[in-house]
């Protein structure tokens, strides 16, 4: 069969099965071959590779993982588009459809027989891209990188560094657990239907260690998030109006004072090894 990533193909198999685009679930086709190229380019695939793809639509970027990958298991949400991926699938092998809401999957069961390296890749439905890459980076998915299309915007917010004004507790996440790379802008005319967004292709290649230690992992994530929750407030201010916290004004100077940082200090000026810090000096005053 012609690939889907040839536009007229994608109008034909739509109309062959009378779809509906359906918005609640994010749906934009990739309608792009160079695209599709980049994107596994990025992730770096071969045939020692399982990859897992969330979101397979109508199987556009799925028919380029089956030719380069090992195994591919894709996960997708609606179930108008099993048949349709029966039928753009059905000359690969190496590939399991699995009709599931991606969010309620348990990902270590499915692959646990696998010894391929893992490598998710995904055109996300930009609705939950935060909770999808939240969700794979918290649960220790053992994937060697997640090379995702996502919103332009998010994908900066992900890569920016302390004091930049993207940076907020998306960055801090994801750069605790993963190295971040934009590989690509994508426009919105390589899409069916077309994003009121810009897209970027991101990689995000996991760490076997964080690269920093802290001792409560869980309250370094509060202190991050008390102090983006209030981003024109102090960093004390942030953390003493949080009701996940409950440190006094005192300990939260005096553990300002120790790590050297003024009490006006705002978080969005902290790297991460800075929160690291401050959250074990909290604990320590406890
Ligand atoms: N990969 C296809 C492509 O590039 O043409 C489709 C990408 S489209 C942006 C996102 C896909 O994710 C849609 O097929 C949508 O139905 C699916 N999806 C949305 N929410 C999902 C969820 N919670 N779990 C699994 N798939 C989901």
């Amino acid at each position: 069969m012609e690939k889907l990533s040839n536009p007229q193909v994608t109008i034909e198999t739509i109309k062959k099965y009378n779809f509906a685009f359906q918005k609640r679930f994010g749906q934009n086709f990739l309608i792009d071959g160079h695209v599709i190229e980049k994107i596994i380019r990025a992730a770096d695939i071969s045939k020692d590779d399982v990859v897992l793809e969330i979101g397979p639509g109508i199987g556009t970027m799925t028919q380029y993982l089956a030719e380069t990958a090992g195994k591919v298991y894709a996960v997708e949400i609606d179930k108008n588009l099993i048949p349709i991926l029966e039928d753009t699938l059905s000359d690969y092998d190496n590939v399991t459809v699995i009709n599931e809401d991606i969010l309620k999957l348990d990902i270590g069961e499915l692959i646990k027989e696998e010894k391929g390296n893992l490598k998710v890749v995904a055109n996300l439905p930009y609705y939950i891209t935060t909770p999808i890459i939240m969700g794979l980076l918290e649960n220790h998915i053992p994937a060697k990188s997640i090379t995702v299309m996502v919103q332009k915007e998010v994908a900066e917010r992900m890569q920016a560094g302390a004091g930049s004004k993207d940076y907020g507790a998306l960055s801090l996440a994801v750069q605790y657990y993963a190295e971040p790379y934009i590989a690509a802008n994508v426009p919105p005319n390589c899409f069916m239907p077309r994003p009121n967004v810009g897209s970027a292709v991101i990689r995000l290649t996991s760490f076997s260690k964080p690269p920093v230690e802290v001792k409560d992992e869980k309250l370094m994530f509060k202190i991050i998030r008390a102090s983006f929750n209030q981003r024109r407030k102090t960093l004390q201010n942030g953390i003493n109006n949080s009701p996940d916290l409950n440190f006094t004004k005192e300990q939260v100077a005096d553990a300002l004072k120790e790590l050297g940082k003024n009490e006006n200090v705002r978080g969005e000026t902290l790297t991460l090894s800075e929160f690291a810090n401050l959250s074990d000096l909290l604990l320590k005053n406890r």
